[in-house]
């Protein structure tokens, strides 16, 4: 087993067995899965019913058109990273209040430090509003941002889109322009990831760049 696969199975083990807040309230708690080699991360909110039963993310109906539109773009689940912001259900599905998402961010961050994306995609207002706490997802979607020492790309949640026949327009859009991002990251010059590089807004890195 390699460095990289060994470290991530020790992240898996940690989000599976920790206490939080929300925890007495859910099934289990639900770790990222995926590629730890891959360029690409898709961070979403937080499992959902069907999440909390299977014990992995993005399995239920959101996952399902997740998985629909990686085949668009000629992926699988299996060659990328998906991740939530929160790893543990909150009740009844409500939002994630900021505090749970504080608890929760170490995960997000051990995630991110070991594999290093290339893009990290932001799906849904609650992962955005995380890592990009100013930025509007209906201002934001579909233009990749670097902050510090990651390229970030709002696009809408699907739980959303299932809802909205323009909205799922709009990802599915969106959604085919991630090829394109990823071919212009790998021609920027590199930036340093140090590990551990905050990943917030507040962090002090240099301003916000647009780069497409
Ligand atoms: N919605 C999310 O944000 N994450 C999941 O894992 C499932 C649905």
């Amino acid at each position: 087993m390699s460095d990289k696969l060994a470290a991530l199975q020790q992240i898996i083990a940690d989000v599976k067995t920790h206490q939080c807040s929300l925890r007495a309230g859910c099934l289990q708690a639900v770790p990222g899965e995926g590629n730890p080699e891959s360029s690409i991360v898709f961070i979403g909110e937080g499992p959902g019913r069907v999440e909390d039963e299977q014990g992995r993310p993005f399995v239920g109906p959101a996952g399902q058109l997740l998985t629909k539109l990686l085949s668009s773009i000629g992926l699988r689940r299996e060659d990328v990273y998906i991740t939530n912001v929160l790893k543990c259900r909150p009740p009844g599905n409500r939002d994630p209040l900021p505090p749970e998402v504080e608890e929760h961010h170490s995960f997000l961050q051990r995630e991110l430090d070991l594999i290093q994306p290339k893009l990290i995609v932001l799906l849904g207002r609650h992962a955005l509003h995380w890592f990009l706490p100013a930025e509007q997802i209906s201002k934001c979607r579909g233009k990749a941002k670097r902050q510090g020492p990651y390229v970030y790309f709002p696009i809408y949640h699907p739980a959303a889109a299932l809802h909205n026949p323009n909205l799922l327009h709009d990802l599915e859009e969106d959604f085919l322009k991630i090829p394109a991002v990823l071919k212009k990251i790998e021609e920027l010059p590199p930036t340093e990831i140090s590990p551990s590089a905050p990943t917030k807004a507040t962090a002090n890195f240099p301003s916000q760049l647009t780069i497409f």
